[in-house]
């Protein structure tokens, strides 16, 4: 084992490698990947570093693992640094390098699953809290360190389920840190705030026949109905968009048409036909008139139309970015000392900050990584290994700075 490294077991020590680069290199060759994440490579992984900076560790539901500084204040709200330990599955053969190698190049570009999204982050975290530890530094406030399965596949079993866990209430959480999004130019990307994603799968009964006449009333003229409807309204929120500056792609709706079904054979005009679409909706919207306006394209298609969701997210909370707030004027300060241009952003997906803000806790989503493109989820993912130890200086300056947060009128 070389004494500036932690790696051992006959890999090769990567000679003057910054250790936290090493570490980072090391938590991404664990395969936590989707559909069969090896959690128990992560939980291992977890246990030993959370021995390593003598946090308290404890292990929820058998896959959520928590790391907890405490603050010398515990009585106050905590501050929570969230990350997800599974990364989406790769398509190999697109890729350069070995997806799980985190394969260094001559620049320093680290490439793996995850170096994004978001297990950069997750070294980030543990980094800067072992250098404030090593520094003899005391906080105020709690600090817990969360690590949660299953983000990639919609956090049911992980954070949604969690958050109504007894133990999540008695962490006592006052604001949290959660993923973001790379940023290609110099500023740094913050969501405040996410898109309800809606999926919705629309049923266009019509009269069925003899594919020889011509039936009244069929599915087919019911569905060319919706899709219209659906796809015309996709045109101008697109056109919204893209003749806006001030607008991004989280302050418009999405609709894309996903599945389409029906019809047993060339002669046989169906009884049924069904469309679906994906349909992701900014918080700004409201939601009970949009849903009245789809009611409305169904109407205008024909009788006896109907719809079902299979996924109907109505939260709408969004973090508060008002320079009065105290976790964000703390949070845009301490960016501001590090010149730190912030970009706030409606996030255009959907992170587990979702069901974070739903039981009413801010959450900033944050990931800082500037000068890099937006590769999550896509092939050959990196990340510049000084981007990444920029991170942890970062990180170092916001953690202290959130858990010295002075005590706020409902914690006196
Ligand atoms: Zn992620």
């Amino acid at each position: 084992m070389c004494s500036g490294c932690r790696v051992d077991r006959g890999q090769v020590c990567p000679e003057g490698e910054d250790s936290s680069v090493t570490l980072f290199r090391e938590y991404l060759r664990l395969r936590t990947v989707h559909p069969k994440p090896d959690y128990d490579a992560a939980l291992r992984f977890l246990d030993r570093i959370a021995e390593e900076l003598e946090n308290t560790y404890m292990l929820y539901l058998q896959i959520v693992s928590i790391m907890t500084w405490e603050g010398t204040n515990p009585a106050l709200k905590s501050i929570l640094l969230n990350s997800h330990t599974d990364v989406v599955p790769v398509f190999q053969e697109q890729w350069k390098y070995d997806a799980f190698s985190a394969f260094k190049d001559a620049e320093g570009n680290i490439y793996a699953r995850g170096t994004q999204d978001m297990k950069c982050v997750t070294i980030q975290y543990i980094q800067a809290v072992r250098r404030l530890k090593a520094e003899g530094r005391k906080l105020m406030r709690t600090v817990h360190l969360m690590f949660i399965p299953d983000e990639e596949i919609g956090g049911h079993e992980g954070m949604e389920t969690f958050v109504n866990h007894p133990e999540f209430k008695k962490l006592n959480i006052g604001f949290a840190l959660d993923e973001g999004l790379a940023n290609p130019g110099e500023a740094f990307t913050v969501f405040y705030g996410e898109r309800n994603p809606w999926w919705i799968t629309v049923h266009c009964p019509g009269s069925p026949g003899h594919g020889s006449r011509f039936v009244e009333n069929t599915a087919a003229e019911k569905l060319v109905s919706v899709i219209n409807s659906f796809l015309n309204f996709r045109e101008k929120e697109k056109h919204r968009l893209n003749t806006s500056e001030c607008l991004t792609l989280g302050d418009v709706t999405t609709v894309n048409m996903t599945m389409v079904k029906g019809g047993v054979a060339y002669n046989v005009i169906p009884a049924e036909m069904d469309v679906s679409f994906d349909l992701r909706i900014p918080p700004t919207v409201n939601l009970q008139e949009f849903e009245k306006q789809i009611k409305q394209w169904c109407k205008e298609a024909g009788d006896d139309i109907t719809y079902e969701f299979a996924q109907k997210h109505m939260n709408q909370n969004i973090t508060s970015t008002e320079e009065n707030d105290p976790w964000w004027s703390t949070f845009s300060a301490t960016c501001k000392t590090m010149n730190m241009t912030l970009e706030k952003e409606i996030f255009p997906a959907a992170t587990d900050s979702r069901f974070i803000r739903a039981v009413g806790i801010p959450a900033i989503g944050f990931s800082p990584m500037n000068r890099t493109p937006i590769l999550l989820h896509d092939h050959n993912e990196y990340l510049n290994e000084q981007i990444f130890l920029k991170g942890i200086s970062v990180y170092k300056r916001l953690i202290p700075a959130l858990a010295n947060v002075p005590p706020l009128p409902d914690e006196a």
